[in-house]
């Protein structure tokens, strides 16, 4: 029996592959199998024996883990799936599990550990990549999304316990898609990871640096001070990231939009903070990025008031609440109603006509000033082919038109199909193009306003004076009027200034062949200073405020019959 038992055991315990031990408490070999020696890399097991008389010292890489294994195994009697890093032979540091049972005598006194060892080390890099995938940004290595909601929530937590600060960062680098369009996606992705390196590079230990996606990275930063401490960390990171970088593509001087919120002061959980981090970045931008700002309740207050403005606006043209008053443009010589600007309101409710200066702003920042452009274009024309086929005299219906609008291939497109259906004659409608937004993307332009004009539509530059047109090129410009922008013509009598300008304006644009109308007139004294240098015509109070389109008609009538002719 005793030579059975042994030939059993022997089989299953040198055959084995896992690693079978019995130590002392005191931490030696007293029996291990083959599979042993070879997972800590032994040549044989009398080389084991022989070696490795401290598994304390020797074998653990924390030698806190002998302990543990003996706490636990003295509380619960055996210890399961134990998993520590050791050192083999040669140094390498690998991955085992445990499994093992203490032996007592009679009195119940630790005779010896008996127990097994797997090499793990496969499935904890395993585990390690499937974890790194799921937490780290594969482009840069930075915490992603994930991670941080995780991070932050425990620093919330920290920082409540404690009652410290921490702070939310937002960091968005300026015009990165420009760089990653023009230069290609590999540049992009080069400057991501430089950019990462940077951010990484300014914060402690304990902080967290994340991208989000795109050009969006995520700060966490633990147990803060005073605010001032954030800001002149803040001011490091803009410096950081201004510093040129240079590549092989050429030099690059990178610029970004940071918005801080601070816990507890900005708010109370992860989901607030980062949207106040959010909202404080895009108050940076607008400040004309390369800046940084801290979330403030008046921005909150700020961004909620946009927010629903922008839900409205989305919704507002289905709902039919748009529509468009009219401005009269008189001659300046016979006062006879030559034109009208259609100007849009916004009906947001029975007690409620919102302005443009209101709407405008989000309405080209979202698109939106596309299709409701669109909308201005077609209604003023329906409008002035229905005053005229009531029988009024004849006017140019003048619609304002955004960059946004211009730039799309489709505009001239979008102009002749709204003539063919509403059925207007070209030469009765003009659009009105900015100044400054003549002044961007100029060849383009040209090209497209060439088209327009040829479709035989009139074109005149809004708000002249503004912008800063040279001479010569608004030459190259086919044009055929120039509004001169309000703010010059009010001061005209009081700011020797604005007077030289308007007379300047007027006669440059005489000598391009070009009509000059005055906007924003208010008195008699003005019509009077702009008749004598030789202005076309006027636009503004003193002739009449835009009005909603019955009463515009109204106004045409009695202008007809007050025409001396
Ligand atoms: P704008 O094209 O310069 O339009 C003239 C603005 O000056 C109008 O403001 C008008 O009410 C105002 N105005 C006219 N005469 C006088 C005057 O004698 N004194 C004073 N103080 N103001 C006068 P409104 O209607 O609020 O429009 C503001 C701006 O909104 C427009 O400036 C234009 O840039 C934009 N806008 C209006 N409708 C449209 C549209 O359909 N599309 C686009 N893209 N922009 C529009
Ligand atoms: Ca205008
Ligand atoms: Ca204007």
């Amino acid at each position: 029996l005793e030579f059975r038992r042994v030939l059993f055991r022997s089989s299953l315990f040198d055959n084995a592959i896992e690693g079978i031990f019995r130590t002392t408490p005191e931490g030696q070999y007293l029996d291990a199998n083959p599979a042993l020696a070879r997972i800590y890399g032994y040549e044989t097991v009398a080389d084991l024996a022989r070696s490795l008389c401290d598994i304390r010292a020797q074998l653990y890489v924390d030698p806190e883990r002998r302990t543990e294994f003996m706490r636990i195994i003295k509380a619960r009697g055996l210890i399961s799936g134990f998993e520590s890093q050791v050192y083999r032979k040669d140094g390498q540091i690998i991955w085992i599990s445990e499994n093992a049972r203490a032996v007592t005598d009679e009195h119940g006194v630790v005779q010896h550990y008996e127990g097994t060892v797997e090499d793990i080390t496969e499935r904890k890099l395993y585990e390690k990549r499937i974890e790194q995938q799921a937490n780290y940004d594969t482009l840069t290595g930075l915490a992603n999304r994930s991670l941080l909601n995780d991070r932050l929530q425990q620093s919330i937590m920290t920082a409540a316990l404690y009652g410290t600060r921490l702070a939310v960062i937002f960091v968005d680098l300026d015009r990165f898609k420009y760089i990653n369009d023009s230069l290609g996606h590999h540049v992009g992705d080069q400057l991501l990871c430089e950019m990462s390196r940077r951010l990484s590079s300014c914060v402690r230990e304990g902080d967290t640096v994340s991208r989000l996606g795109g050009d969006e990275f995520v700060l966490l930063l633990n147990g803060l001070g005073e605010v001032d401490a954030v800001a002149s960390l803040m001011e490091r990171l803009l410096d950081e990231i201004t510093l040129p970088w240079i590549t092989q593509s050429g030099q690059f001087d990178v610029t970004s939009s940071i918005g801080i919120a601070l816990y507890p002061d900005d708010g109370s959980d992860a989901q607030t903070l980062l949207k106040h981090a959010d909202s404080a970045m895009y108050r940076a931008k607008e400040l004309g990025r390369n800046n940084f700002q801290f979330f403030t309740e008046e921005l909150n207050a700020m961004m909620t008031e946009r927010l629903e403005l922008e839900t409205g606006l989305r919704r507002a043209l289905e709902r039919n609440q748009f529509c468009l008053y009219y401005q009269p443009r008189v001659d300046i010589r016979t006062g006879a109603i030559t034109g009208a600007e259609a100007l849009l309101r916004w009906r947001v409710s029975d007690q409620e006509m919102m302005q443009p200066g209101k709407f405008i702003p989000v309405a080209e920042e979202t698109g939106l000033i596309v299709p409701i452009g669109e909308w201005a274009l077609r209604e003023a024309c329906q409008q002035n082919l229905a005053w005229q086929q009531a029988g009024l005299s004849p006017l140019v219906v003048a619609v304002n038109v955004s960059l946004r609008q211009f730039q799309r291939d489709d505009f001239l497109q979008t102009v002749s199909s709204v003539l063919q259906q509403t059925g207007l004659a070209a030469a009765a409608l003009e659009l009105e193009v900015t100044e400054s937004s003549v002044m961007h993307n100029a060849e383009r332009l040209i090209d497209m306003l060439s088209n327009i004009r040829a479709l035989g539509v009139h074109i005149s530059v809004d708000d002249f004076g503004t912008g800063y047109s040279s001479l010569s090129y608004l030459k190259r410009f086919p044009v055929d009027r120039l509004k001169i922008d309000r703010s010059f013509v009010q001061d005209i009598l009081v700011d020797k200034d604005s007077e030289a300008i308007v007379r300047t304006i007027i006669a440059l644009g005489h000598n391009l062949g070009l009509k000059l109308v005055a906007e924003g007139v208010e008195s008699a004294e003005q019509v009077a200073y702009l008749l004598a240098n030789g202005c076309d015509e006027l636009q503004g109070f003193y002739y009449g405020r835009p009005m909603p389109a019955h009463e515009f008609e109204l106004l045409l009538r009695t202008n007809c019959s007050a025409k001396p002719d």
